[in-house]
Order: structure tokens, then sequence, then C-alpha cells
């Protein structure tokens, strides 16, 4: 390859260019408001589609302020591909729904931009279980209408002819893949947002934040100060300047990234079509067609973070020092698969910030902790999807709710574990890996071990494996050897057989597991119960000692969340949900409270760890280590005990998330591990085994128990979720008149439970359900049931395809396999077991 010396002095643009058609450039500014309804911050492709977007939605009186010029920050120098691929349905909706925006702004005859669109894209496999997965994720997609292709080798070759099919099986083709001209699109949306109302301050630096008691907002900037109800951080990668104004640390991270763009090559002027983009997991690299010539984007692994000790408060509109030499690796790849590369000079090379969060999906919506303030940050591939992010986080901020959930998204995910430290490592392991999707049950190791509790080494000496269950080590199945490894896969691994083991001894004799991280709130005060009530759809449990299980709605009447209620004592609840809920539900708590201060939250989730013991030996191995009251008279289903286990002070519940006789034993954490040697010892003599997170997982399946963001979303009401018996219309509640209305109308999807008819798979959240060919719903969750001996999962479906006996087929690895509507539950239906009957 000919690398002109001239690389980054004569070609490149170390400033953005000034672009032709700016937007407002050299005009003055417009007289700035001194109070509006909302202030977006930063002009990049993050703030103008959220202030395009909140017009969209009915907000016209909206500002955007930007410190610079619009785009001046990532987006001016994006490679700007645009694809609709995404790892569950609502990244593919929302980037659905940039691509149909994009193509209607190119379109518009007052201001066409740039944009082309479906050009094709593939992206690259070179093993089977990659093939399956893109299997997998082009049946998720197939359920959001939009249409992939799975393809061999010899096909992509064919689409894309500069390619060799060396060590390739094939890829993954994505019909609407194209590229877009950055700047025009964030100043098509700027001038459609002002048309409708809005107004862009340029130069104009957000330097403070006050918020009031009332709750709203004041923006004080360079050029004076902005009264709002809502506040927007959309700073790209000086997202934590901002959130510093507000006291928040966001885990964003920035990480320096470059491509470069070659000068014409012969084979792409003489070629009859524009060459679809690639982009490639072997050798992490993107290419797509820049003019005549072509644009390569790196991933390398030797990579660098960027500004983690702060930016330059003149970086702006431009760009890091070029380093090629970090990419050979990459190039390496990248001439093998493309040849003509090889013959190719370089034209320009850019090497700019590009954020990264913990998980390597971006962060929008509600700032953490804060009211009236959002945030639409670490964007990594913000141009293919700012459109769509930025219509999401709109209508959360008008309507409170976004047509998707949006927990996939949500910055409450991360539950204060997000310190500088491990967004970097995890920004720079995301990096690495940017195409290699996630097979199931693949947890990487960087930033690893975060969250534990003091038993986690003691698991691990046990032979525990872990998942990660928002930041927290939690032992998913037990290794039966120190070297084992399981081949991360969508099909049933190594792991199949180990996992039925545990279920097994839960079923026969008694397990004990570890629930790291379960999400418990303190509840205290007087009123607390009549307070619930207009917050829970059904009625709430009040009798000291009783548990019961209950779901909040929003204000839209669909599912919000679901917690157990524990009534300690007659002032005293304890409210526990999954552990990715603890920031989120103590928000919503938060925001009903009584203004008079009878009602206090505290949160006991890092105080607290809860063992879980189950199984027909439970209540003896129970009533060993405790002075309680253990027989089934004294102690039946759905009730709480404060006690001790052995010497370790403990609350103690008997739920049951396996379906067998359980207890939930709640321990403080100095206290912990006495607890639990009080049970490994007593449990002894009954042949007490250690069960993980995978036989708790497939135990609840066969159960219909439902896991939050799983398969409770706010997409759908109670009644469709197929919890109408937790919901009572006779009493007021938040939701209500939303969900009376919706339950006149009939239901859109029901939640069902299906029996697969195949042994090799599980079928994956997301995947399609199918009728004679045509989609009719989409799976949740799935995995073997080994009491019952069936290959289960559930799915939303059509109405009418919900019963019972109903035949459907339902995707595994992508291929329709077929499956029958089966009553949900299927192990010990009449719950004899829990109720203790025979
Ligand atoms: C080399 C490279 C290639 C890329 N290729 C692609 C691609 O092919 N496809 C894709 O989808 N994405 C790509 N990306 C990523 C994409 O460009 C970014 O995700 C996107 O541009 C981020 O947009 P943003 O609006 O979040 O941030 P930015 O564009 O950085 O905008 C933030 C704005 O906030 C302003 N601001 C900051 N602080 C203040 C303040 N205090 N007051 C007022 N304003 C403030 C800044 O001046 C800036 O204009 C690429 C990134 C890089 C670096």
């Amino acid at each position: 390859m000919k690398i002109k010396r001239a690389i980054g002095l004569e070609l490149m643009p170390r400033l953005r260019p000034n672009l032709p058609g700016e937007e407002g450039r050299g005009k003055r500014e417009a007289q700035m408001k001194s109070t509006t309804r909302a202030v977006v911050i930063g002009g990049g492709i993050a703030g103008c589609s959220t202030l395009y977007h909140l017009t969209q939605e009915g907000w016209a009186d909206v500002v955007l302020v930007e410190r610079d010029e619009l785009t001046s920050g990532t987006t001016w120098h994006s490679a700007a591909q645009v694809t609709n691929f995404g790892m569950n349905q609502t990244m593919v909706g929302l980037k659905s729904h940039s691509i149909a925006l994009y193509k209607s702004l190119a379109e518009d005859p007052d201001y066409p931009i740039n944009y082309h669109h479906a050009d094709g894209g593939i992206r690259l496999a070179n093993t089977e279980a990659q093939m399956e997965g893109y299997r997998h994720f082009a049946s998720m997609a197939r359920g959001m209408g939009v249409n992939f292709e799975v393809i061999d080798a010899a096909e992509c070759a064919r689409r894309h002819p500069l390619i060799s099919t060396e060590n390739l099986l094939g890829g993954l083709w994505d019909p609407l893949d194209g590229d877009i001209d950055p700047a025009q699109l964030c100043q098509a949306l700027a001038r459609r947002a002002r048309k409708a109302g809005a107004e862009v301050y340029r130069h104009t630096q957000v330097t403070a934040l006050t918020q009031h008691k009332d709750l709203s907002w004041t923006v004080h900037t360079t050029k004076g100060d902005i009264d709002c109800e809502v506040v927007i951080n959309a700073c790209g990668y000086r997202v934590n300047e901002v959130g510093a104004m507000m006291g928040v640390h966001h885990p964003v991270m920035s990480m320096e990234h470059q491509y470069f763009v070659t000068e014409p090559i012969r084979q792409i002027m003489d070629a009859s079509h524009r060459m679809p983009l690639l982009r490639c997991p072997i050798s992490d690299y993107y290419c797509r067609q820049e003019k005549q010539g072509l644009l390569l984007g790196f991933y390398e692994q030797d990579c660098k973070t960027w500004g983690m000790d702060g930016i330059d408060p003149d970086f702006a509109n431009a760009l890091c020092p070029d380093d090629l030499d970090r990419v050979t690796d990459v190039l390496e790849g990248a001439f093998a698969r493309m040849p003509v590369l090889m013959e190719a000079g370089i034209h320009t090379v850019v090497n700019g910030p590009i954020t990264y969060t913990i998980d390597g999906t971006p962060l929008v919506g509600p700032v953490p902790g804060k009211r009236n303030a959002f945030c639409i940050i670490g964007l990594r591939a913000g141009l293919g999807e700012g459109g769509g992010h930025g219509w999401l986080l709109a209508q959360m901020i008008v309507h409170g709710e976004a047509c998707y959930d949006t927990w996939c998204l949500d910055p409450r995910r991360f539950t204060g574990h997000g310190n500088v430290e491990l967004t970097a490592l995890k920004a720079i392991e995301d990096y690495q890996n940017e195409f290699r999707f996630h097979f199931p049950h693949e947890y990487r190791p960087a930033g690893r071990p975060i969250k534990t509790t003091p038993l986690t080494p003691v698991l691990a000496s046990e032979g525990a494996e872990f998942a990660v269950v928002n930041g927290w080590e939690r032992m998913a199945y037990i290794k039966p050897s120190a070297d084992f490894r399981e081949t991360h896969s969508f099909r049933f691994n190594e792991t199949f057989d180990l996992v039925g083991d545990e279920v097994k001894a839960v079923t026969t004799s008694v397990g004990l597991s570890e629930i790291s991280g379960f999400n418990r709130i303190e509840i205290t005060g007087t009123g607390i119960h009549d307070w619930l009530e207009g917050l829970f759809c059904g009625r709430v449990r009040r009798q000291t000692s009783k548990v019961g299980l209950g779901y909040m709605l929003n204000h839209l009447g669909c599912v919000k969340a679901e917690a157990t209620i524990a009534n300690i004592d007659d002032n005293r609840i304890w409210y526990g949900s999954a552990a990715a809920a603890e920031y989120h539900d103590m928000e919503w708590l938060k925001a009903h409270l009584p203004e008079d201060g009878s009602i206090t939250l505290r949160s006991l989730t890092n105080a607290f760890t809860t063992l879980v013991l189950a199984g027909p030996m439970a209540r003896a191995v129970l009533g060993e280590v405790t002075r309680l009251d253990c027989s089934k008279e004294g102690f039946g289903w759905l009730q709480v005990r404060q006690g001790f286990v052995g010497i370790a002070p403990a609350v103690i519940m008997s739920v049951s998330f396996s379906g067998e006789e359980a207890f939930e034993i709640h321990l403080p954490n100095n206290q912990l591990y006495a607890g639990y040697l009080a049970l490994r010892r007593a449990g002894e003599a009954h042949g007490l085994r250690l069960f993980g997170s995978m036989a708790i997982e497939s135990m609840r399946l066969e159960k219909g128990y439902l896991h939050w963001k799983a398969d409770l979303l706010t997409e759908f009401n109670p009644e469709e979720t197929g919890l109408g018996r937790f919901v009572d219309m006779t009493k007021d509640f938040i939701g209500k008149p939303a969900l009376e209305k919706m339950i006149s109308g009939g239901p859109r999807k029901k939640l069902v439970t299906l029996e697969i008819d195949c042994t090799h798979a599980p079928s994956h959240g997301g995947a399609s359900v199918s009728r004679d060919g045509n989609v009719i719903g989409t799976v949740t969750s799935a995995g073997w049931g080994y009491r019952v001996g069936k290959n289960l999962a559930y799915a939303f479906v059509e109405p009418d395809m919900a019963e019972p006996g109903t035949r459907l087929e339902v995707d595994v690895l992508g291929l329709p396999e077929k499956a029958v509507v089966i009553a949900p539950g299927p192990y010990d239906p009449d719950n004899r077991i829990l109720r203790q009957k025979t």
C-alpha cells in the first residue's frame, strides 16, 4: 500500500472545514430566550435529533445551545455509516426510524442532503457459531419488519466483488445499510426543528446548571441564563463536564478511533454499482465506499482511551494525531480480505474521539438521581442511531415513556459502579470486540469483579462460574473442574447436564444459591399500605408476617415494575425486586412519596445479600439452624419471619422462584458467611448442593414466572402479560384510566408459553414466532425445562393465537421449529408443592 507522507498535513482537515449550506452561518444569532420548556445542550447528532423530535412530539418551545458550531464535536468527522443491524428489537426499531427519517430528509427538495441509502452491507463471519448468531439476529429483526439475509461466502463475494472468500463462511446482509453526510444531516434536523419553533444558539457554552426547589432548572451560559423545565445533556465526549454541573458522573469513556480514506481505486471506478459496506469481526475493521475510493476504519487491539484526565477546552472541530502504527494488525486482515487496498494510496486519515459506555449501548433517558434531567450520551454509532435515539428520548420527555421498552438504553441500568476506571476497562474491551456480538451467557472479563458479596470468593472456591447481573457477580452454575470452559453458542452446550443436575438436586433434596444484588428497599412510616395501594395495580397484602407479589403500572397502563412486599411489622415493609431495578424502582417510589414526609425509603441492596434454600428438604435444613417454628403450619407459603440462621440475624421469607418449597434468607453482609456456613453444615446430612442462576432460570420458566425487562415490558399492559389476577379494577392506582381504556379495546398481544419441538438448541429472546410463515409474535425468554422435559419459550403473540393447543413455529437458531401453545407453568400447575398439599 502506498502511504503518502503528506498524511494529515495537506490533505487531512485538521480543523473542520466550513460547510456549504450551513444553517444560519454568518448570520446574527437570534435574541436568546430567557425561558423555555427544554434546553438541549450540545449540537451534534444527538442534540439535533433530540431537538427536532421534541418539536415533532409537540414541544415547540425548546432550544439547543452549542458551545461552538453545530457538529463541531465528534459528529463532523464521523464515517457516518447507517446500519439497521441491532442486538435487540428496540435497537433495530430505533435504527429503522433513523433510516426512514434520513431518507425523507435526503429527499426533501428544499434541503436535500447526501445519503447513500441502501448500498447494502455485510457483516462477515468465519465460524458456524457466528453464522448461527446472525440467523438469530435476522429472526429477531424480522419481528420488527426488517429483512436481513444470511448469505454464504460465495454470495458475499458476488455482492462485494473486491473481497476474497479466504477464511470466510458467509455473513449477514443488511439491505438498507448506507452512509450519510453527518454535517448536512444535523443541519437538516436543526432546520426542521427551527421551522417547527425551536431555536438554536451557537457559540453559547453552558457553564453551570442550577436546579430549583420546584425541580425546574436554570441553564447558565456564556450568553446569559435560560430557565427551563427540562435539561438534556447531549455533549458527546464532554458529557462529564456537563454531568459534573449537576453532580453526576456518567459511565462514558472516549476512545481514539481512526479511519483512512484512499485515493480513487480503478475497480471501484469501473464497477457498475456502489460497493456494499463491510464490517469484519474477524479482523476488526469496517469499510465502505467513499467517492471513488474506500474508507477503512479500525478497531485495533492496541487501542487508546482519550480525555480520561480532562479535555482541552480548545479541542473543538479538532482531531487527534494520526497513529497508523497502532492499527497494523487490523490492516493485515483488511488487506487479506481486500487485496485491492494494497495498491491504493491513502488520501486522508481521521483520528477522533468516540464515546463508549460500560456495555457498549448508549445512555438515553433520565439522568440517575435527578428529576427533569435527561441525557443522550455514550453514542458510539451515533450517526446511524442518533435519529432513533432522539426520537425515543423525545417521547420519554414529552409522554413519560417511549413506544418501545427502552430499558436497554436507560442510564439507570448502571447503579453506581460505573466509575471512571471501570468504564475505561469496559470501553477498551468493547472497542476491541466492536463487531463481535455477545453469545448467550457470555460475560467478558474486563473490569471483573466489580460488585461482590463476602461470599463471592467462597463460592468461587467451591467451583462457581459467575454471570454478571447489574455489575454483581452471580453464581451461574458449579463447574465440574477448575479448568472447565463452556463453548459460547446459541445452542445447548456443555453446561446443559450440569444445570440439569443442579435442578435435580433442588427437586429431590435441597439446594442453596446466592442472589447477589437483589434489590431491597425498606419502607417505613405511617400509612405505607395505603400509599402502596395507589401505586400497585392489585391489592397490597397488609397483614404482618405476610408476603405478596404485585405490579406497578406507568400512567399509560403498562407494566412498570414487579415487587414482593414483605410485611416485617405493622409499619415496616421490605420491598424486593430485580437487581437491575435498584435505581429504577427507587426513583419511581421516591417520585410518588407523600410530601408530608410520613414515609421513608432506605435502600438495603448493598447491605444485605439473599441466600435461597430450595427443595423438599429445605424446611428440614432451615429447622436445624433457627429457633423459629419451621413447621408447615408455623411457616407456610408467602410468609416472613425475623430470626437467626445459626448466629446470623436474618429476615426469612417463604417464597419460591423455583416452584419447589423454598426460603429466601436475607442476611447482613457482615454475617452472610456465618449464615452460609450454618446452612451448609446443616445441609450436609441432606445432600445439599449449590445451584446457580441458570438452574433458577430453567425452573422459573417451568413455573410460568416472569422476569423484569425480559417478559415484563412497558410495551404491554398486565392483561396482555397474563397478570390479570394481579389487577384489581375496584380500586384506584396509577395507570388505571389508561388500562381501562386499553382493556376495552382488547389485547394487542398476549404472553403465552410455548413448547418447542426440538432438542438441539433453545430459542432466545427476540426470536420470531410465526404461523404459516407470517411473523405473529416474539420470544421474550426461553430455555430447557428439566423437570418437565420440554424446550420452553415465552412469547408475545397475536391474541387469537394464544389459546393452548394452537400450533405455531418458533425460530431456533433463526430457523422455524414446530411449537405448540401450552398452559403457563407446566410444572406443578396447581402449586401443590408450594401450598404443601399432597
Ligand atoms: C472516526 C469516527 C468514525 C465514526 N464512524 C461512525 C459511523 O460510521 N457510524 C456511526 O453511526 N457513528 C460513527 N461514529 C460515531 C459518531 O460519530 C458519534 O457517535 C456521534 O457523532 C456522536 O454525536 P454526539 O452528538 O453524541 O456528540 P458530538 O458530535 O461530540 O456533539 C456534542 C456537542 O456538544 C457540544 N458541547 C459540549 N459541551 C458543551 C457545553 N458545555 N455547552 C454547549 N455545548 C457543548 C460540543 O461542542 C459538541 O458539538 C464515528 C466516530 C468517529 C470518531
